[in-house]
């Protein structure tokens, strides 16, 4: 349920509202907006009428809340959420580019990487630390001595930094080199790993599950908010279709279902969805034009070295280029970059 304040509510009438919506034995959010403020009730409000808020002074309406997601919501929340990293804003006017290798593999590959993708104009860099992958034989990762070379680039380069947190016992390590905590596909619902990002203050990068509806997505989205962390960045990354000449299938839909139904930022991911390097830049220039936020890019000097992913790995100069189109596609739907 959400309750709209009038256009003219007083900050006592707001506050009046929020403890009686507590004295019920519920949680209040507020929503500041530019014409008026919207409290939404948190909780199970089966119980609760609309009567009982309605007669409260300030109140324009009670209006229930139709997603079982509340706080992901555009009802709790109508403006868009731009979240603050350094100094990048993601979910503003800005199409903001994460670009690096699927995994941190040397100090000379990292910062070679690194380097390229900031003169390019990426925004952030990415760069996994702990790999989850398919066959227990296959590159791990390089755990920690991968994140304090993320964090040694991330300071020397000048960009902050993206890298995926598997485990809820890896949250502090990674959180002391790391902007954004990165939630990875396979672990989309992994609620109690979702519940410990809630807790911290980083911002989270949510990637869809490959197999999860949007829905699902959502509801993963507001287990983090819940737990008062509102700073989350969905990324839709491509799911499981029949089709079997990529690697997924960028779901290209979940970009504009997703605006309708959330205020969060959403971001697109099509080195993982396509699986192959060259169709990258065409699924990142469909994300741009479905209204994405920003995209997060693999790039790797020597893909055919990779230790991960080199199939979907784009080289530093094929990124260059990309962006100068993407900058031209941007301004195309009014967007800057
Ligand atoms: C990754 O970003 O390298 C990754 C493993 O992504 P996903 O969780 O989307 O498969
Ligand atoms: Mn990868």
């Amino acid at each position: 349920m959400i309750v709209i304040m009038e256009r003219r509510a007083t900050e006592d009438e707001i506050q009046n509202v929020v403890a009686r919506v507590e004295e019920l034995g519920f949680r209040a959010h507020l929503s500041r907006g530019e014409e008026r403020t919207i409290i939404g009730i948190i909780g199970d409000e089966r119980p609760l009428s609309v009567e009982a808020l309605e007669v409260l002074d300030g109140v324009e309406r009670v209006v229930p809340v139709l997603h079982p997601f509340k706080l992901a919501s555009r009802d709790f929340k109508p403006d868009k959420t731009i979240i603050t990293v350094g100094d990048v804003k993601i979910g503003g006017d800005e199409i903001v580019v994460m670009a690096g290798p699927c995994a941190v593999e040397s100090r000379e590959q990292i910062f070679e990487t690194a380097w390229a993708v900031k003169e390019a104009g990426a925004k952030i860099l990415r760069g996994g630390a702990f790999k989850p992958r398919t066959s227990p034989y296959t590159f791990q990762g390089l755990g920690v001595p991968a994140l304090e070379l993320l964090g040694e680039v991330s300071e020397t380069v000048g960009l902050p930094v993206v890298s995926e947190v598997m485990a809820a016992s890896d949250i502090e390590a990674v959180s002391k080199h790391v902007d954004i905590l990165q939630i990875g596909a396979r672990n989309m619902q992994n609620y109690s790993l979702l519940q410990e990002v809630g807790k911290t203050t980083k911002p989270v990068l949510l990637k869809r599950g490959m197999s999860s509806t949007i829905h699902e997505w959502l509801m993963s989205a507001e287990y983090i908010l819940s737990n008062r962390n509102y700073n989350v960045i969905l990324c839709e990354r491509g799911i499981r279709t029949f089709e079997t000449a990529t690697r997924f299938t960028l779901d290209i839909n979940a970009v504009a279902v997703a605006r309708q139904l959330t205020h969060l930022p959403i971001i697109v991911d099509p080195s993982h969805a396509t699986g192959k390097a060259n169709l990258v830049a065409a699924a990142a220039k469909a994300a741009v034009a479905a209204g994405a936020d920003g995209l997060i890019i693999e790039v790797h000097p020597n893909p055919d070295r990779a230790l991960s992913d080199g199939a979907q790995s784009i080289r530093p100069e094929s990124f260059q280029k990309l962006m100068v189109e993407l900058r031209q596609l941007a301004a195309a739907v009014g967007r800057c970059m």
